[in-house]
């Protein structure tokens, strides 16, 4: 049976896209299929049909591969664009709302410089994994609706089996889709794709003023890269074609969740110059929002926008005091002083070498009394002072819902990737399972609660997937 999906971003930007048929992979299976996000679009087992049926070449599927440009590592790139995915249209919800479905790995498009256009099974496993672990904590992000596994092999440091990714986005516009329209002086397609943006993202906000839209987007970044912190996530390549205008956590690469908190450490081993460390990512958000107001400059009066920027800072602090704020169980109180006890936490996290999100499963236990508390001064000073800000118990079911007992660690996704290479799948549905809540048995969620042992640690990625 077919899949029905509109054409609305093809059919209204006709100059941002070139169109794009998916070269099938050999001998695809669906490996991973999202059942509760697909019945959130009210799809069944035909979507599984018509993806194995376009990946296999045995249906013809045609989508579009979008134009964009960006900024990486700091220098403007005019030559990018989807290389190797392609939109292959939206699919609406219950309520009529419409999203993206993007397919990662579909073959060489126009816009691939010479690369395959394609995806491995490596990389395309740690974007299924990340963007429903990240979901799960209720971090903003694109997510995953199917993985593709196949026997062709891709040329990567080593051979590696290809794979593609099916995900769904609120939109997959990205900071570089304006900085595109900027550079080439498309003043009509810019302020319809802004529109787009808007009815799509915050249709609220569709008849409203410039700066209040452009607030939204400086809200929704903040919002993600807050968000980021508080968990220990480093995204790894924050380019400003990896930014969805929506702020969704988007285009996984070389990330990394923390397992021992070092913040200066640095993972993707291409950026040496550690621009997108953890430490960084904050002011990153920054750069790349004042890419964006300069690319709008071209449909907005720059001086419109200026000061929505300056509330960046505040809104990125806000944001991330919140999510502290339920991670420690901290009653409402006073901003300044909770404030400081988080980054007294964090202090005691980096020094004691802490596991990060052990570190708050850890001060729960000790809150109710089934863990002796670390015999250290400075711990005990910090605990008297949040005992004493709280006035009385911390929130314990807030933190019990705030905190995983589980995270996504790079050597269990060595592990998961290992087997899944050689077509034992059963360790990647177990860790998907722990990751995201499902039901487990105490021996699989105790193998997935453990950090990485002496050797085992991952400490460094490559960009290349
Ligand atoms: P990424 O590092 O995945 O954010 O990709 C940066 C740019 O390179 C985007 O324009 C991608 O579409 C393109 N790209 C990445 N990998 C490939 C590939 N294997 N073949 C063609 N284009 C690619
Ligand atoms: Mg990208
Ligand atoms: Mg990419």
């Amino acid at each position: 049976m077919s899949l029905v999906l509109s054409q609305q971003y093809a059919e209204t930007f006709p100059n941002l896209v070139s169109q794009h048929r998916v070269k099938p992979l050999d001998s695809a299976r669906i490996r991973l299929f999202n059942q509760s996000l697909a019945t959130e679009f009210g799809l069944a087992d035909r979507t599984v049909n018509a993806l194995r049926e376009w990946c296999l070449g045995n249906v013809a599927q045609v989508g579009h591969a979008q134009k964009y440009v960006g900024h990486q590592f700091g220098v403007f790139n005019p030559d990018l664009g989807d290389g190797r995915g392609v939109l292959l249209g939206e699919l609406s919800n219950k309520a009529g709302e419409l999203s993206d479905l993007h397919l990662k790995g579909a073959g060489p498009t126009a816009y691939s410089r010479g690369g395959d256009g394609r995806a491995v099974l490596r990389s395309s496993l740690r974007e299924y994994f990340a963007s429903e672990t990240l979901h799960h904590w209720n971090i903003a992000t694109t997510r995953a609706l199917a993985l593709v596994s196949s026997h062709q092999g891709i040329q990567r440091e080593r051979i590696e089996p290809g794979a593609m990714l099916a995900r769904v986005a609120k939109t997959h516009v990205r900071f570089g889709h304006f900085e595109y329209c900027y550079s080439e002086r498309l003043v009509s397609e810019q302020k319809q794709l802004w529109q787009h943006v808007m009815q799509r993202c915050w249709p609220a906000l569709v008849d409203a003023e410039p700066v209040e839209q452009f607030r939204a987007v400086v809200k929704a970044t903040a919002e993600m890269i807050a968000d980021w912190q508080a968990f220990g996530f480093i995204h790894g390549v924050m380019n400003t074609d990896n930014m969805s205008i929506c702020g969704e956590t988007f285009d996984f690469g070389p990330y990394t969740v923390f397992d021992t908190f070092i913040p200066q450490q640095i993972f993707n081993h291409t950026d040496q110059r550690g621009r997108y460390s953890f430490l960084r990512q904050p002011s990153v958000g920054l750069w790349n929002l004042q890419r964006l107001s300069q690319a709008l400059s071209l449909i907005f009066p720059v001086d419109a926008l200026a000061p929505v920027l300056n509330d960046y800072e505040d809104f990125l602090q806000q944001y991330y005091l919140k999510r502290m704020r339920k991670r420690l169980g901290l009653a409402p109180g006073d901003d300044a002083d909770a404030f400081k006890l988080v980054g007294e936490w964090m202090g005691l996290m980096q020094r004691f070498e802490w596991d990060f999100q052990g570190s708050f499963i850890m001060l729960q236990n000790i809150l109710r009394g089934e863990q002796a508390m670390p015999n250290d001064t400075l711990f005990k000073a910090w605990y008297d002072n949040y005992m004493g800000y709280n006035e009385r118990q911390p929130e314990l079911s807030t933190m019990a819902q705030s905190n995983p007992h589980v995270s996504l660690r790079n050597h269990h996704l060595v592990e998961v990737i290992t087997q899944a290479e050689q077509g034992n799948w059963a360790p990647a549905e177990s860790y998907l399972a722990a990751l995201t809540g499902e039901p487990l048995s105490a021996e699989e969620l105790g193998h997935w609660q453990q950090p990485p042992m002496e050797g085992e640690q991952v400490n460094s990625l490559s960009c290349s997937s």
